[in-house]
């Protein structure tokens, strides 16, 4: 709880779920200064992950808010929502909200996460193109889909491919249009992307690869055309695109701090100025383990990274090596991914026929990787033998579904 001693300001620029998981970890750790948590949606902070799922099928089912006003005010957390931070002023230690207000800290945390890359020949079109960050933006998108809707989604990632089939649970047509040659090149192994399109194709979803877009106009009768260089056109009346995301590091460029594939820290989340901290999406994280720099885009990231430079920020201890984790929902399948997506080999545990898996990704006889497929339950021994980075010298064993993974993990522990 606050003391009247402790006379510090830690203040957290972001209300997502970094921020809010932070500033709450602040608390928890013991910290009795103030907590000031700027955020510029007017919602408390909330989870996406809903956003392209439930908040679109069953929105009276969807569970957003992380908490409520109450878990803050109990923890003497002061928000300022619907407030945007415009300014640092590192030599004062200041920061300075839109509306002028200015803000003294001590120590700032910077999760400012980001935002969709937009994509200039789309957003000219106007009404009837959504993107999907916030909660304004299902709610717009769920209004304008619905039976017999046909809707373009542009960019095969994990946005295009989530909408797409909450869209055809909706009862929408869904033509997903991707620049590249396969699906989730950027997060998902290849055996993962391939079992995805054929999901995706057996509940009637259209693709189009090696599809990159030349023009985009409106009709007459309100619907849209989109062209491809070569030729290739497709109609619609709603487009969603997802085509990456850009990194809110304006604030921090502007205040002089080093920026490089999102805001650059060490390894206790540090930025260039040892009292600015930043975490979450927006933070390029050095990771001693590796001898390199990590951003993730994932809620564990959120969640996990949040609350360890929160830490960091009160008694100075690193944030600890974080396997990468996520998971993606489509349709009755739920999809985990863990380590790195680009191992030489995958293997599969479970027969062909089976409608529960694992795939093993192989690099020089070390486990890398791993997705399951509906099979949520092996995920932890199978991060166990990622973590592990021993070599399996029994590959048999770890493909025979009756063996059990918790006891060969525990094997190489
Ligand atoms: P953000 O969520 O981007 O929050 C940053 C906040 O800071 C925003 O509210 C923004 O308005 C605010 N802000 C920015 N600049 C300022 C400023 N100058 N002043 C004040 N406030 C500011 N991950 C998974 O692992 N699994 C999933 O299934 C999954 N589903 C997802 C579905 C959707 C539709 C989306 C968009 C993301 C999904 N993710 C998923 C990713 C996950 O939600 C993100 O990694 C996570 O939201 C990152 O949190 P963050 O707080 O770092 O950033
Ligand atoms: P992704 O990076 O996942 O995917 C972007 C896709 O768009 C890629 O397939 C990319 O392929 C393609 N693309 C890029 N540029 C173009 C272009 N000009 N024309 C056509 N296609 C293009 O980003 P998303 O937008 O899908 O997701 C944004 C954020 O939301 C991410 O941070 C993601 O983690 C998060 N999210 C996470 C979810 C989850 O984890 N379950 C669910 C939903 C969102 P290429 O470059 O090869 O052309």
């Amino acid at each position: 709880h606050p003391s009247a001693d402790d006379r510090r300001s830690f203040v957290i620029v972001g209300g997502g779920q970094t921020g809010a998981v932070a500033a709450i970890a602040l608390r928890d750790e013991g910290f009795a200064g103030r907590i000031i948590l700027v955020g510029e949606e007017p919602h408390l902070p909330y989870e996406r992950p809903p956003l392209s799922k439930d908040v679109l099928i069953q929105p009276e089912r969807a569970k957003v808010t992380i908490h409520d006003a109450g878990v803050y005010a109990d923890r003497a957390i002061e928000t300022r929502l619907g407030r945007r931070a415009a300014a640092i002023d590192r030599g004062a230690r200041i920061l300075t909200l839109d509306d002028g207000e200015a803000i003294a800290y001590d120590r700032l945390l910077i999760a400012t996460g980001a935002r969709p890359r937009p994509y200039p020949l789309l957003d000219a079109l106007g009404a009837g193109v959504f993107t999907m960050r916030t909660l304004g933006d299902a709610e717009a998108l769920r209004a304008a889909i619905g039976p017999g809707k046909r809707l373009l989604v542009v960019g095969g990632g994990v946005i295009g491919l989530e909408v797409a089939a909450s869209a055809t649970v909706l009862g929408a047509s869904v033509t997903v249009i991707e620049r590249g040659d396969r699906l989730m090149a950027r997060a998902a192994p290849q055996p993962l992307a391939d079992v995805l399109m054929a999901l995706h194709r057996a509940r009637g979803v259209t693709f189009a690869f090696g599809a990159a877009l030349a023009r985009a106009e409106r009709e007459a009768g309100g619907g849209f055309v989109l062209t491809c260089e070569d030729g290739r056109s497709f109609e619609g009346d709603v487009i969603v695109y997802g085509i990456g995301v850009a990194l809110n590091t304006e604030l921090a460029a502007a205040a002089g701090l080093a920026v490089d594939n999102g805001i650059v820290t060490d390894e206790y989340g540090r930025t260039s100025d040892p009292a600015i901290f930043a975490a979450g999406d927006v933070a390029h994280q050095w990771r001693p383990v590796l001898g390199r720099h990590v951003r993730q885009e994932t809620w564990q990231n959120a969640r996990v990274q949040g609350a360890a430079v929160a830490a960091a920020m009160v008694r100075d201890v690193p944030c600890a090596d974080e396997l990468p984790w996520y998971w993606t929902d489509q349709y009755e399948s739920n999809f985990q991914v863990a380590g790195s997506p680009e191992a030489a080999d995958w293997i599969r545990r479970g027969d062909d026929a089976a409608a529960r898996y694992t795939l093993f990704g192989v690099t020089d006889g070390r486990i890398v990787g791993a997705v399951t497929v509906d099979n949520g339950r092996e995920m932890r021994p199978a991060k166990d033998l990622i973590a592990s980075g021993r070599v399996i010298a029994d590959l048999d064993a770890l493909r025979d579904p009756k063996q059990d993974l918790r006891k060969l993990a525990a094997a190489l522990r």
